[in-house]
């Protein structure tokens, strides 16, 4: 694995990221560090999600939290849920489990976890070093997934994969740093707290590199086709417009999170939005 992690976000970026002002938040999950948010971010987000999503699946046991093992299918959630979340199949905790669920109350375990089969997909990268590694079940599923793509004239890119723990540290102390630790929470995960880190996820660009990390992406051929068509090689957009409440971010149409092709079929098959609620989690909108 490489060891050579990407330089810190400059001065000039961290300015830009306080001048993005809420345009931030729609980075705060993924925020690579050569990400250069532009004041379009700003103007795009400040459509985003005014109304807040109250997940009403928001009430699971707190035991659902920390240990929702395999066999613990009796996280079907306490009464209220809308949805009937599915009994895992798969551990929600351990971090080599493809159904794994990360966000900010619910860290990695170990925290400095690394995926034992990280691999350079044959891909089209637009990043090297870690950041162009996946783990082998997502890597094999994303040389699908763009390989669809391109057959229908959709060009994509890998932006950003694997992220590691140290990579991570060293991302997040420089906006607290920078900013203070209340803004960089909302630019950068926490250590241990990244999707990244699993290696279960990454960012896509489209061909033309147009709005990277940029809520316009989401209007990009490559975002368009990905939320259409994801699910059919397992993954799913795991941050969706307007369910910052549950997910802890801000709509990210270039984060996709592999998740296996039924039970990604089956989210969609059953518009259910987030992890949170297709396993009977609680929302995880900040810190604990
Ligand atoms: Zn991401």
């Amino acid at each position: 694995m490489p060891n050579n992690p990407p330089p810190l976000p400059t001065r000039r970026v961290f300015a830009s990221l306080l001048t993005a002002g809420a345009g931030m938040a729609a980075l705060a999950a993924c925020t690579p560090e050569n990400a250069t948010p532009s004041p379009v971010a700003a103007t795009a987000t400040s459509e985003a999600p005014s109304a807040p999503v109250t997940s009403s699946t928001a009430t699971p046991s707190a035991a659902a939290t920390e240990t929702a093992p395999v066999e613990t299918a009796s996280a079907t959630p306490s009464s209220t849920a809308p949805s009937q979340a599915v009994a895992p199949q798969h551990s929600l905790t351990d971090p080599t489990s493809p159904w794994v669920v990360v966000n900010k109350h619910r860290p990695l375990a170990p925290q400095d976890f690394v995926p034992a089969d990280l691999v350079q997909p044959g891909v089209r990268l637009a990043v090297s070093g870690e950041a162009a590694l996946l783990n082998s079940t997502t890597a094999a599923a994303a040389e699908k997934m763009f390989g669809a793509a391109a057959a229908e004239g959709v060009i994509m890119t890998l932006a950003s994969g694997y992220r590691s723990y140290s990579t991570q540290v060293a991302t997040y102390g420089g906006y607290v740093a920078s900013t203070g630790q209340a803004a960089a929470d909302r630019a950068s995960a926490r250590p241990g707290h990244s999707e990244h880190q699993t290696g279960w996820a990454f960012d896509i660009g489209d061909g033309a590199g147009a709005c990277s990390f940029q809520p316009c992406f989401a209007e990009q051929p490559a975002a368009v086709w990905a939320k259409a068509n994801a699910h059919k090689f397992g993954f799913v957009i795991r941050y969706p417009w307007m369910f910052h409440d549950t997910t802890g971010y801000f709509y990210e149409s270039w984060h996709l999170r592999y998740l296996g092709v039924e039970a990604a079929t089956d989210m969609s098959t059953r518009g259910i939005a987030t992890l949170e609620e297709y396993f009977g989690l609680e929302a995880a909108p900040d810190y604990l």
